[in-house]
């Protein structure tokens, strides 16, 4: 189509999105032509216990494995043989850099390079690495985020090598880099960023999860978080994407109107995999076998352009390493395919958003699943337990887990009628609900024929829980036979937030339970502990839910049951400073009172930016492209009109209408616009973080849904060769 004017960009635009080839890349193969098993290559780029058994001392190997799982201490002397060995490695496999990789409060992963080149003593170029520089580096911290607690004469910052994830290779087509998982801290010891927190949480649950075996009568050396997080997230044409100043400055389109075909056919999800799209999964999961990311599955979502992938299930926190890996590795191959992955809660309105379902359990030494129902009473009982402790967790500290699921954009996903609401609550399902219920009434009588008898020995609750597999997409917290799957979470989220909140919970409500526990009797027999349950259950009640969470039925009745609905990112994480959530984080070593406050701050001075960037977006958006537009529309509408007076020697009635509703909605668009100046006018005066928030939440977010909806009405009736931004339509059809 050959359009001159306002609107060639976009048709240019599209012709080359819909020309686009597909990309191959060069996958390994075998002498034959065969392309080589993944498992013969899963983590060739990654310096993991395998690699270290060949290249270290048994012992030192033992070392880095205890370090691993209970953050025990390194030494020095094993830093500098694991710093050799990773340096030959690494240089063998063509690395000429290295660089710390961590996790500050933005939310994105931050690196500073370093050459392994020196020189030696007597100036000749030699490849150097060791214990020191590997342990620590020294960023300058004054440029993340600290949420006030590093005065800038104390900028100084360290990131501080994790051993208990290990150290891959990240290949660009000119060079490899050594990347080190590392955590960072201020110069006092205070965690700058997301993984410090979510290793000390695995570390208390470690502790009160161990004593609560050790009370019910079991042993295990250590216990972890295991952690399975799906990814969800869009995927636009380049070119396209490149047209929208919104979807490019914001990562959401702040205005477009719905195109008549949504989602309303439900013909995305699960649908055949495009080529285009196919073939770049395809290229995300070679490039994350390499890095040692188990990805399992791939499908398309609900939403048109909406795609998931979702790894084997790993350690909590090497599962969130993981993750970060995937959301940039999937950024980077959607370039290659000359596409731009959105990792936004919401992106564009009217389809659903992205969600992180971060699903989560806790497994001891041995591989055992705590929240698997076992088959021998004794493993119901240690089932119960822990699911009455989470339960009790979820009850406990609903706010503070809403809070976890607070970035900005999720503000507009939550309770959107696809989302779970804003108000947390559990689902167990029927048949364990039921079995819950019975525990908590203490009554041993007749179960339904679904949630079989019962006795107080529990002989039948494993089957129960295993057939229990109806889903509840509209719960925030369900369990899933298993485990629990945490679907309030926004795609854009690292893991690590809704974790470690999640973990310094489960570890109070097993500190209390283990108390009460340890109150009662020093050995508790399985009655004694099954009473404990059976309380912890009763005291929790409330927060189960198993009907739709989207109803309006539900609304009202959490508000019965005193459920906190914290609609806003700011409402939300008000949660984070009552002091008995600050008391908790502290108690359990988690974060200092200081640390907390100072996340707190993080997340609202985030909100703030984010939502001011969004406003003048909107504004320069709506009056630099959408108004010229209207006004030319205007002009084509006034030069027909004039004609046609000229010819029939009267306006055309209807046609005049119509240019009159124009006119008026081209007005209307100027007032928007001023009455968004003065909203963001405001919010930059209000030197109160926490005010300017609830502030924008209460004010901006109206504003611009009711700018939005002009704009909508506009682009409507605006003559399609004047409308420079690529519409919905043409954004969320991929060919
Ligand atoms: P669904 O879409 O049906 O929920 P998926 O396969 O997309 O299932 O995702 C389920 C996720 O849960 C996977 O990442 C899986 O590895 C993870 N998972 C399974 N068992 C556990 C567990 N014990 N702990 C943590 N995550 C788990
Ligand atoms: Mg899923």
């Amino acid at each position: 189509m050959s359009v001159s004017g306002r609107a060639e960009p976009r048709f240019r635009a599209l012709s080359s999105a819909n020309e686009r080839g597909i990309r191959t890349f060069t996958r390994p193969m075998d002498a034959n032509g065969v392309a080589t098993r993944v498992s013969e290559y899963f983590g060739c780029n990654v310096f993991g216990f395998q690699q270290m058994k060949k290249a270290l001392p048994t012992e030192d190997v033992k070392l880095l494995q205890e370090y691993a799982v209970s953050g025990s201490k390194l030494t020095l002397e094993t830093a500098n043989k694991v710093a050799l060995a990773v340096k030959e490695w690494a240089i063998s496999r063509g690395a000429s850099h290295f660089t710390h990789w961590f996790q500050p409060q933005t939310g994105s992963t931050a690196e500073k390079h370093d050459s392994f080149f020196s020189f030696d003593k007597d100036g000749s170029a030699i490849e150097i690495f060791n214990g020191k520089l590997l342990i620590q580096q020294e960023p300058d911290a004054s440029s993340f985020p600290s949420g006030g607690r590093r005065a800038t004469f104390e900028a100084r910052g360290y990131t501080i090598w994790d051993a208990s994830s290990p150290m891959f290779l990240v290949e660009t087509a000119n060079g490899v880099t050594l990347c080190i998982p590392s955590l960072f801290v201020s110069y006092s010891g205070e965690a700058l960023d997301k993984k410090t927190p979510l290793l000390r949480s695995i570390h208390a649950v470690n502790e009160q999860a161990k004593d609560a075996l050790k009370l019910i009568g079991d042993k295990t050396e250590y216990v972890t978080v295991t952690c399975g997080p799906e990814q969800e997230y869009f995927l636009v044409d380049e070119s396209l994407w490149a047209l929208r100043p919104d979807l490019v400055q914001c990562g959401r389109a702040l205005i477009g109107a719905h195109p008549p075909k949504g989602q309303q056919l439900e013909d995305h999800y699960f649908g055949s995999i495009k080529p285009r799209i196919l073939n770049f999964m395809m290229e995300v999961e070679h490039e994350c076998y390499k890095l040692g990311v188990p990805l399992k599955t791939r499908h398309n979502e609900v939403a048109p352009a909406q795609y998931e992938c979702a790894p084997i299930f790993e350690f909590a926190n090497l599962a969130s390493d993981h993750n970060q890996i995937v959301m940039e590795v999937i950024k980077n191959v959607a370039k290659r395919h000359r596409l731009q992955a959105l990792f936004h809660e919401k992106p564009f309105d009217g389809v659903n958003g992205s969600g992180k379902h971060v699903n989560w359990s806790l497994a001891t030494a041995e591989g055992i699943n705590l929240l698997n129902p076992g088959d021998k009473p004794h493993e119901n009982v240690r089932f119960l337990y822990f699911l009455a402790a989470t339960l009790k967790a979820v009850h406990d500290n609903a706010e503070l887990l809403r809070a976890s699921v607070a970035p900005a954009g999720n503000e507009f996903r939550m309770g959107a009628n696809e989302a779970p609401p804003a108000i947390i609550s559990a689902f167990l399902g029927d048949a364990l609900s039921e079995v819950v219920e019975k525990i908590a009434s203490n009554s041993t009588g007749n179960l339904s024929d679904r949630a079989k008898t019962i006795d107080m020995e529990l002989a039948k609750v494993p089957e129960i829980a295993k057939d229990n597999t109806d889903r509840n997409r509209t719960s925030p917290f369900a369990f899933t036979g298993n485990k629990f799957e945490f679907r309030a979470c926004g795609a854009s989220q690292s893991v690590s937030d809704p974790t470690y909140f999640l973990n310094t919970a489960v570890a109070e409500s097993l500190r209390q339970m283990n108390e009460r526990l340890r109150s009662l009797s020093p050995k508790p027999d399985h009655k004694t502990v099954l009473a404990v349950i059976a309380e912890t259950f009763k005291g929790a009640k409330a927060v189960q839910f198993d009907g739709d969470g989207y109803s309006k039925e539900w609304h009202q009745e959490a508000e019965k049951r005193g459920l906190a609905h914290n609609r806003t990112t700011p409402a939300a994480l008000a949660a984070l400073l009552k002091p008995s959530v600050m008391k908790m984080f502290a108690n359990h070593k988690v974060m200092t009172e200081g640390e907390t406050e100072a996340r707190y701050n993080v997340f609202i001075e985030r909100y703030n930016k984010i939502r001011l960037i969004e406003l003048e977006t909107m504004n320069e958006l709506l009056l630099s492209q959408v108004y010229p537009a209207a006004i030319e529309q205007q002009i084509l509408l006034s030069t027909a009109l004039k004609s046609a007076k000229e010819i029939t020697g009267s306006y055309p009635s209807v046609q005049l209408e119509s240019y009159k509703t124009l006119v008026s909605k081209t007005d209307r668009l100027l007032v928007e616009i001023s009455a968004l100046g003065k909203v963001m006018e405001v919010a930059k005066g209000t030197h109160d973080e926490s005010k300017a928030a609830t502030f924008l939440a209460d004010k901006a977010v109206p504003a611009m849904a009711q700018a939005r909806a002009l704009a909508s009405e506009l682009e409507e009736c605006i003559d399609d060769a004047l409308w420079p931004l690529p519409k919905y339509r043409e954004l969320l059809h991929i060919s």
